[in-house]
């Protein structure tokens, strides 16, 4: 089995060579800030959400992030306790807009509706003043840093601290470029930075269940609980690049949150962070060769998503650089459908 060298350690880099070790490659993981300073993995809430991500994208898109959340289950036994539950999602409507709005995902979900109290019953912390919502037992999360810690242990020794700079420099029979929102700059393919702002909070544990994916007064809103009582609160979309969280995002995020559930003012604000979610035009990944001489593969893009896609990904990707022939499902991810 042959040299692979993969540029970039965040949860999409770090699952292939993973994968890539298991199969008997020698492996090394190239990355200039692997504790996370500028990887998506660091910020995101880790909702494994196929049905609620994907609503109005395109099929082969909804297959794929069906087929990775089915591989989640093995992935995780794998990596020990790193969050993975699987209480299911509710998502709420405060208002009578909200609820006009969420009722036509809640249809294309086909999830049945609850009443504001039949919901309470499943969440008591829930504001009284929430009208409706919906259970997607479905949608399960996981946290991102607990999977990242558990990957890269596995890959002790293999991860060198290292910007890459120029393919050219990279040694090994094949290089997997999965450098998020920064593999645009490395290999000309169309990779965007599509910043969001989460906040993190910390109380008692107990207080949430469930994840909560909720709209308040139009404002949308994820709320992720953790076992040990952090609360990621999520997460703006907006089109740019800079790193500065902003009285308005932060405003709107605490906004809808405590309008939700009013229990969450006691918390403590631990964390206002920002990252970059790699959007792509169509924002499905790119994952495949980049060109003939079939050396460099790519595994980036993931958009929203990427924390759901990281298993399947590295199966894919690795049976690629193994075999050196893609899976069908591949076909409408190739780069090559942007040039
Ligand atoms: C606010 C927010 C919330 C999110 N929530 C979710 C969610 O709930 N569920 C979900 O599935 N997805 C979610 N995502 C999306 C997910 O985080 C990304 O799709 C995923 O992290 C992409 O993984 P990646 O490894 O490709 O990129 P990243 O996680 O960004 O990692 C890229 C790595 O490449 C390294 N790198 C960059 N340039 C170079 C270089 N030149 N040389 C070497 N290394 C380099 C970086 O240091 C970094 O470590 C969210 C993203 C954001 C921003």
């Amino acid at each position: 089995m042959s040299r692979v060298a993969v540029v970039g350690g965040g949860i999409i880099g770090l699952s292939i060579a993973a994968e890539l070790l298991r199969r008997g490659a020698d492996v090394t993981v190239y990355d200039p800030a692997p504790d996370g300073a500028d990887g998506a993995w660091h910020v995101a809430a880790g909702m494994l959400a196929p049905g609620g991500e994907s609503a109005f994208e395109y099929p082969h898109l909804t297959r794929l992030l069906e087929a990775g959340h089915e591989l989640w289950p093995e992935f995780v036994a794998g990596l020990g306790d790193v969050g993975y539950d699987r209480a299911g999602t509710l998502s709420l409507a405060l208002t009578a807009d909200d609820v006009a709005e969420a009722a036509r995902e809640w249809k294309h979900q086909k999830l049945t509706p609850l009443t504001g109290s039949q919901v309470r019953d499943l969440e008591p912390g829930i504001s009284p003043r929430v009208r409706a919502g919906a259970f997607a037992a479905e949608e399960h999360q996981v946290d991102p840093r607990r999977v990242v810690a558990a990957l890269r242990e596995r890959l002790t020794g293999r991860v060198v601290t290292r910007r890459v700079a120029d393919l050219s420099d990279v040694e090994g029979d094949a290089v997997v470029v999965a450098a998020g929102h920064h593999t645009g700059g490395l290999t000309g393919l169309p990779v965007r930075p599509v910043k969001g702002q989460v906040l993190r909070l910390r109380g008692e544990p107990g207080l949430l269940r469930h994840v909560i994916d909720g709209a308040a007064d139009g404002r949308h809103v994820y709320l992720v609980p953790r076992a040990d009582g952090e609360i990621v609160v999520g997460a703006t979309q907006e089109e740019r690049g800079d790193r500065q969280p902003t009285a308005g995002g932060v405003h709107d995020l605490l906004r809808a949150a405590l309008d939700l559930v009013p229990g969450l003012a006691d918390h403590e604000l631990s964390e206002v962070t920002v990252g970059h979610r790699p959007g792509t035009p169509d924002n499905a990944p790119i994952l495949g060769f980049l060109d003939d001489d079939r050396r460099v593969v790519v595994a980036a893009g993931h958009f929203r998503n990427g924390i759901l896609l990281a298993p399947i990904t590295a199966r894919l990707i690795a049976d690629l650089v193994v075999t050196g022939s893609a899976d069908p499902i591949l076909d409408a991810f190739a780069p090559g459908r942007f040039r």
